[in-house]
């Protein structure tokens, strides 16, 4: 990064206020935690002096080349990892040779500790170094946890992670490794980020987790920045996204608004947001119309562990993203996440954790209402397969043809599951 600093303010999406960023810490201070912020850019000056011509030619690393748009005042602290720059594979035929929807795959299982969380982890470390933090902290379902400790070893920041105690021990082994402290709560992710955050504020600590901390839209969002660069500013028609914490979701419209302001795309695509059957808020207030407030919080029981919240902490920025791109949201059971998971190994070669594949479980729901109609669609697979390798070792993943030619031996699938 040898840009100037970024010019931004940052604006509230429930009451629109406006702040510098050395007003706030994470959230509007004036509606609190239910305050999402957003970071807006000086657009005009950087539609001036950027263009897509020029980005073409910075060959900074990974994400940090879309650095004009992010909120960082110094470029000391960025960490040494390559976070970025995954790979887009065009897979036209990926759902037969009879369907119009042409298929494109965005890798995020690429990234240095697995999962596309790594872009906000990055951010996060740099942002609290910068700031002046010693700890930084987390509450997570696996992914943001296992990428904070791995952007945090590498700057030798000290780092707490707040984890259900059933996340997939993959994750664990990861975190374990990267030497971060690790707090196991008894119950969901909703029970470690209330934790979490009372850590937070009785001690001082930078808190990077998502909803509390608006800055982590500005990491992810650069996925978006990488896709439409990717297909020569070419946008797709849909965007398909797992939706747990509703995070990814709110990042990826921000990423495609931020480009249209620039004038570099025409349009934002539509934006689904995938969920899970068991762990479906979003989907059902969406559904319903209802403030959120009133929309029912019910356990999530869902396999696919990384997308399983009963409350997302993003929601505003979720509800938002499909409801200003006219996409929609589509809820998945699990036996479908499983065989896309499945499907999506065996026909492609990229590994997707059950979270990820929920993404490829909608655009098969989606195909299958939308039939006959000819549109490019992205699936976001948003983690790597190995960080919970439970689904593959099931009776329920080994569809008869692939029974046939790639069994799991009975002993080993019984010794994992
Ligand atoms: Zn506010």
């Amino acid at each position: 990064m040898n840009h100037s600093c970024r010019e931004y303010v940052l604006q509230c999406l429930v009451c629109d206020r406006s702040y510098q960023p050395h007003e706030v810490s994470y959230y509007c201070p004036h509606c609190k935690t239910e305050g999402a912020l957003d970071a807006l850019y000086d657009y005009p000056t950087l539609k001036r002096e950027w263009s897509r011509g020029r980005l073409a030619h910075d060959h900074a690393r990974g994400m940090w080349r879309y650095d004009r748009l992010m909120p960082l005042s110094s470029t000391q602290f960025i960490p040494p990892l390559l976070v970025g720059n995954t790979p887009l594979y065009s897979r036209p035929e990926l759902l037969g040779k009879g369907s119009r929807i042409k298929v494109f795959i965005k890798d995020e299982s690429r990234q240095p500790t697995g999962s596309l969380k790594d872009r906000a982890s990055a951010l996060a470390v740099a942002h609290a170094m910068q700031s002046g933090a010693r700890t930084i902290a987390v509450a997570s379902t696996g992914n943001a946890a296992s990428a904070l400790a791995g952007m945090s070893a590498s700057l030798g920041l000290r780092n707490v992670i707040y984890l259900p105690k059933t996340a997939p021990r993959e994750k664990l082994a990861q975190m374990q490794g990267y030497g971060a402290e690790i707090v196991l709560v008894d119950g969901q992710y909703d029970e470690a980020f209330e934790q979490c955050l009372d850590a937070c504020e009785t001690h001082g600590w930078y808190n990077r987790t998502t909803g509390i901390n608006s800055y982590m839209s500005e990491g992810k969002k650069t996925v978006a920045f990488e896709l439409c660069e990717q297909l020569n500013w070419q946008v797709p028609d849909l965007v398909f996204v797992p939706v747990g914490n509703g995070c990814i979701l709110g990042s990826v419209y921000k990423g495609f608004f931020d480009l249209l302001q620039l004038g570099w795309i025409e349009r934002i695509p539509r934006l689904i947001g995938v969920q899970a059957e068991h762990s479906n808020f979003m989907y059902r207030a969406w559904r319903s119309g209802q403030p959120m407030q009133q929309v029912e919080r019910i356990p999530p029981t869902s396999l696919a562990s990384s997308i399983n919240v009963a409350l997302p902490r993003d929601r505003l920025k979720a509800l938002r993203a499909v409801t200003a791109s006219e996409g929609e949201f589509i809820c998945v059971s699990d036996p479908s996440i499983v065989a896309a998971a499945s499907r999506l190994a065996a026909t492609t070669g990229v590994f997707p954790e059950a979270g990820a594949a929920s993404a490829f479980a909608g655009l098969l729901k989606y195909a299958e209402e939308n039939p006959g109609t000819a549109q490019t669609a992205v699936i976001l697979i948003t983690g790597s397969g190995l960080k919970d390798t439970s689904i593959f070792l099931s009776d329920s993943a080994r569809t008869p043809s692939r029974a046939q030619s790639h069994s799991v031996p009975a002993a080993l699938a019984d010794e994992f599951t």
